[in-house]
């Protein structure tokens, strides 16, 4: 690769991607309206991000790991993405992810398309299943901006 003259951090779910993967996974658990409902109250300010993140992932609870495949599967990149990103790492700009989304379909997209930085939410697994909650530091939309940074400084993954 030639030399590294800048580094892009996008957003996934509703930007690199067209969908929401939080809504796929609530329609394999079968709370898909649950989960928009609690994004809505979201939207409307009347839940943080972290209450409405951990609300929903809790309806996840259950979920085989085996759901990833198929969520992975149906998941459209937005058009022209795969193109951009080409582009841009041709022209020596490392690409990064940092999303309110989960590592297990973060990761897998960052290594379909050769991004070598990932930051995402972490689901908590125990045999094979969702346990409902969450591991580690939540990514939410006010520290975005310092996992951006830490990218910068080349420290990043996961
Ligand atoms: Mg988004």
């Amino acid at each position: 690769m030639s030399q590294v003259k800048g580094l892009c951090v996008m957003d996934v779910d509703g930007t690199l991607i067209l969908e929401e993967v939080i809504d796929l996974l609530g329609r394999e658990a079968g709370c898909e309206e649950e989960i928009s409902q609690i994004t809505s109250q979201a939207m409307r300010g009347e839940l943080d991000f972290e209450s409405s993140l951990s609300k929903r992932v809790s309806l996840l609870e259950g979920l085989p790991i085996s759901v990833f495949d198929k969520v992975f599967n149906s998941i459209h990149l937005s058009p022209n993405a795969q193109k951009f990103i080409s582009i841009i790492q041709k022209n020596g700009i490392q690409v990064g992810l940092v999303s309110g989304g989960f590592t297990s379909i973060v990761e897998r997209m960052a290594k379909s398309l050769g991004i070598a930085y990932f930051s995402a939410n972490q689901l908590e697994v125990k045999d094979g299943l969702l346990t409902g909650k969450l591991i580690g530091q939540i990514i939410n939309p006010e520290n975005k901006k310092r996992y951006s940074r830490t990218m910068e400084k080349g420290t990043a993954t996961s």
